[in-house]
């Protein structure tokens, strides 16, 4: 597959749908329309990749909502060189958002079908995280923390409190939280062991699994 001129097209489209359900964020709204979803799927999926739809990646895991990513990027207020942690990497879609809007990042996938798949196209595609890792985000990376930011793109039954220890004070986690569907979650630290919660709209993800050996 390549990226031509009517993909830019639809991502143009998208962008704008995206502006419609209230996106203002200018910068990841040229994220938006910047990366070529397409080629983050299935090629059997390259004529719906600009709908703000998701779709399935393998090992049961899916691609976000480019909507429900742009809201996550947008709630995490990315500021360039800041480092940010993620927890699913799956497609690697939302990682690259987060390069576009120049942080550092750090990236945990738990499938290791998608780990290996998304680390070869990364390399493809000149995408380059700090670091990709196999492994359980649950606990997160305490060996470069803090971080200014960390987006979780699984529903989390409850805040894993690996997650909140591991944020800089002023720092910022965006976190769905539920197990059916999932309340978008925003935790502000305001200071060693204060936090600051807000909560936003209602949204549907695969789970956040934790490892149990
Ligand atoms: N941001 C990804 C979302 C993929 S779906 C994208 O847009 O493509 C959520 C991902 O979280 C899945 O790939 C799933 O395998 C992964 N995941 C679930 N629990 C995890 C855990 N404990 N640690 C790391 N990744 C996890």
């Amino acid at each position: 597959m390549r990226d031509t001129l009517k993909h830019r097209g639809m991502r143009n489209k998208l962008a704008e749908i995206l502006v419609d359900k209230g996106i203002t964020d200018k910068n990841v709204l040229e994220a938006i329309r910047t990366i070529p979803r397409h080629l983050f799927m299935d090629s059997s999926f390259e004529g719906h990749a600009y709908q703000d739809k998701a779709f399935p990646i393998g090992a049961e895991q899916t691609i976000s909502q480019p909507y429900t990513v742009a809201f996550q990027s947008e709630l995490l207020e990315v500021k360039p060189n800041q480092k940010i942690l993620e927890i699913g990497t799956g497609s690697g879609y939302q990682t690259a958002v987060l390069l576009l809007l120049r942080s550092k990042v750090y990236t945990i996938e738990r499938q290791l079908e998608l780990f290996k798949k998304t680390k070869i196209f990364f390399r493809k595609m000149g995408y380059r995280p700090k670091k990709l890792i196999f492994g359980d985000g649950y606990k997160g990376l305490p060996e470069e923390a803090p971080y200014d930011g960390i987006i979780v793109t699984a529903g989390a039954p409850e805040v894993p409190k690996a997650l909140m220890s591991q944020l800089k004070i002023g720092g910022r986690l965006v976190i769905p939280v539920g197990t059916n569907d999932q309340i978008m979650t925003l935790f502000i630290r305001k200071s060693e062991k204060e936090f600051e919660k807000k909560e936003y709209g209602s949204f549907r993800f695969v789970p956040l699994l934790e490892n149990k050996n």
